[in-house]
């Protein structure tokens, strides 16, 4: 277990990419031996509207997870000028469809539609992405429910490690309903102190500066560097964004960041599989409540 702040020097690497192997094969392990009982594998419905690239790669890395894992995935790829009542009788089949544990409406979607009540649409049983109002609001009381995938992941990664919340002080830069909100709530339910910073926020680094638990979601190619780190302090990297000479790199300054952080997660190979690791697990998890199985994934559902 590692203490309040961590170690100062070399940062451990929070690696996604292997923690994301180890839960891939226990998903595995618990479709094949409960799926014979259950008559059919665990399904889950992509919908992707429009040519979005990025949404196209996210979509395919999401089929291979279905395939590595042994569930079904239904891909249904619709033009981006789709109307919204034939997107709405789409997520209706996938919400009849007994074959299909879980849906998920890859985002962003194309102008002319409007994500809320797309989202809302949604069975709240089968909402993979834990992005319905309902399930949000079950995270705020703390009933469960399927989580949101990047902050579940997030949560995962810290324990995995070693790094409990309980009792330290965290910052979540950014407040998106995507990432930032919940990953404030599951810290505070964790029993971190969470701050919330935000683009109106003054001082930024004065409050980065405080964090033992540091994750970043704002959007904004390495804007945090080592003047806004704590030394010792596990660095959550949730940024993802495509340099323009080529390559990837997050919100955070890893050169900088690495030498003083006690944590840090890389970008890729960080949150970013273990987003796609939590959207199998919600998926599973349905599975398994719709036919009373019981899951092992307690330590996972937060
Ligand atoms: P978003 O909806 O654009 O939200 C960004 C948040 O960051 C907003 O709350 C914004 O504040 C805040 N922010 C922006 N600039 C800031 C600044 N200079 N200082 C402090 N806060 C600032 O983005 P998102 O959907 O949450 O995603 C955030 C990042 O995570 C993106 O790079 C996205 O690609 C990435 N992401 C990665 C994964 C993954 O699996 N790795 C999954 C989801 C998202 P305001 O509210 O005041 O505007």
């Amino acid at each position: 277990m590692l203490g309040s702040v961590l170690t100062v020097g070399m940062a451990l690497r929070l690696d996604g990419r292997a923690l994301s192997k180890q839960l891939e094969q226990r998903l595995h392990q618990l479709i094949n031996s409960s799926q014979d009982r259950i008559g059919r594998p665990p399904g889950l419905a992509l919908m992707r509207i429009g040519d979005d690239p990025a949404s196209g790669v996210y979509v395919a890395n999401k089929e291979k997870a279905c395939a590595r894992v042994g569930l079904l995935s239904k891909g249904l790829h619709l033009p981006s000028e789709t109307p919204p009542n034939e997107v709405l009788a789409e997520l209706q089949r996938f919400n009849a469809d007994p074959t299909v544990d879980g849906i998920l409406l890859q985002l962003p979607l194309p102008a002319n539609l409007d994500e809320g009540p797309l989202l809302g649409a949604i069975d709240p049983e089968k909402d993979a992405d834990g992005l319905h109002t309902l399930n949000l609001g079950r995270l705020l009381k703390g009933e469960s429910g399927p989580r949101s995938c990047t902050p579940a992941g997030v949560m995962a990664l810290l324990r995995s490690n070693g790094i409990d919340p309980s009792g330290k002080r965290a910052v979540v830069v950014g407040r998106s309903i995507l990432v930032g909100q919940p990953m404030a709530l599951m810290l505070q339910a964790a029993n971190a102190t969470v701050t919330v910073a935000h683009s109106r926020t003054n001082d930024l680094a004065a409050h980065t500066r405080e964090a033992e638990i540091l994750v970043v979601a704002a959007g904004r190619p390495e804007m945090i560097g080592a003047e806004h780190v704590r030394p010792g302090a596990a660095v959550v990297d949730v940024g993802i964004h495509r340099r323009p000479e080529g390559g990837l790199c997050g919100d955070v300054r890893a050169d900088e960041v690495e030498p003083i952080a006690g944590a840090l997660s890389p970008v890729p190979g960080g949150v970013g599989p273990m987003t796609v690791t939590m959207l199998l697990v919600n998926t599973v998890v349905a599975w398994c409540r719709r036919h009373g199985i019981e899951h092992g994934l307690d330590d996972l559902v937060v």
